[in-house]
């Protein structure tokens, strides 16, 4: 209704710009930009108008649209799969455990590796939606090995920080243990620093809580990041990830060789694991053994392998071991 305003006869008409969640997007920054974008088309219409989000029409950056709705596309479709790498006990000569790293295979058959789509799903929270789909992928995947008398060891599935930090993951980790039926303690979450830093009270309440249920913690990539002693004795992990970028010149570097040594001492007096990254070399393995890191992955031992080449490997592993 047209009302009066210092003598002038004025109407208002309104413009709206609609998006819709999930379907739009997965978080609410993003959810705001797509609603944006269709205000925007609205004001184009000629005001007094609404309009519906339309990812063919939308005005943001159209290379990450196209990705991004890629991506979204491809958690409805349950396009990913995980691939598996194995975690050795050099000191025993046995496998101990696998890392399980997420790939997305393309129809042309190539293969888009995490480092590409995982930090834009962290960004517009596709992560959450997206982990949840390879956590039940992978407890699955344990169920049916532990039919086939697979003995796989223990498991470790990559958290992102946003993941750690919603409550949501303890009802996961447990719906999805119950469903499949899986001990818990087959099961180890990897997350980093970051996951910690931003809410340490509420990360240690979360670790608590996934301790309590019995899954193992791993904190990844450590010596990247704040490498905080406090967090070590405060929060209860159980293993630390030595990063490959310390790996990597161990035996032509004296500093990086200094470091993992103490990072190695330190893990001990604590009382936490240790393991190696991105072992590719005989030295390189050596050096960490004679070092007391006895766990390692990495090329040397093995590539990430596909879910149906595990058991095999695993046969393998074990002939090699008792023909030693
Ligand atoms: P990350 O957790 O540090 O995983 C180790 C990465 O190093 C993997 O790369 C692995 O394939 C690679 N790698 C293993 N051995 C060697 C080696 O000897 N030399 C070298 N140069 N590299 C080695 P990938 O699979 O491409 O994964 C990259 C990163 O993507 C991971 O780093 C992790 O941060 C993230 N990621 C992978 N899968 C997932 C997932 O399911 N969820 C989340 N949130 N992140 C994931
Ligand atoms: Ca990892
Ligand atoms: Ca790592």
């Amino acid at each position: 209704t047209p009302f009066m305003l210092d003598g002038f006869e004025t109407s208002l008409s309104a413009c709206c710009g609609l998006a819709i969640y999930p379907d739009n997007a997965y978080n609410c920054e993003y959810l705001m930009r797509s609603a944006n974008s269709a205000l925007n088309h609205a004001k184009k219409m000629g005001r007094n108008t609404y309009q519906f989000f339309d990812k063919d029409r939308h005005t943001l950056d159209p290379t990450e649209l196209t990705k991004e709705s890629a991506l979204f596309k491809a958690i409805t479709n349950n396009e990913f799969e995980l691939y598996f790498q194995p975690k050795f006990d050099a000191q025993h000569n046995q496998l101990y455990g696998f890392e399980a790293l997420v790939r997305w295979p393309q129809e042309d058959g190539s293969v888009i590796n995490p480092d590409e789509f995982i930090p834009l799903a962290e960004q517009n929270g596709a992560i959450i939606p997206l982990t949840q789909l390879l956590m039940e992928q992978l407890l699955n995947q344990l169920a049916q090995w532990r039919k086939q008398s697979i003995s796989f060891g223990n498991v470790a599935i990559n958290i992102s920080a946003l993941h750690f930090q919603q409550s949501s993951l303890i009802e996961t980790l447990i719906d999805n243990l119950a469903k499949f039926d899986v001990p818990a303690h087959c099961l180890e979450l990897e997350i980093t620093e970051s996951a910690m830093m931003d809410n340490p009270e509420f990360a240690e309440q979360q670790m608590k809580r996934i301790k309590s249920i019995g899954v193992h913690i791993a904190l990844d990539d450590f010596g990247t990041g704040h490498s905080s002693l406090s967090y070590l004795k405060r929060f209860p992990i159980d293993t630390l990830k030595i990063d490959k970028s310390f790996v990597k010149d161990i035996d032509k570097n004296e500093q990086d060789r200094n470091i993992t040594a103490t990072i190695v001492r330190l893990a001990k007096y604590l009382d936490i694991n240790v393991v190696a990254e991105g072992v590719e070399t005989e030295e390189q393995a050596y050096m960490l053994h004679i070092m007391g890191c006895h766990f390692q992955q990495g090329y040397y031992y093995c590539k990430p392998l596909k879910a149906n080449q595990v058991s095999e490997f695993i046969n393998d592993t074990l002939e090699k071991q008792q023909s030693s």
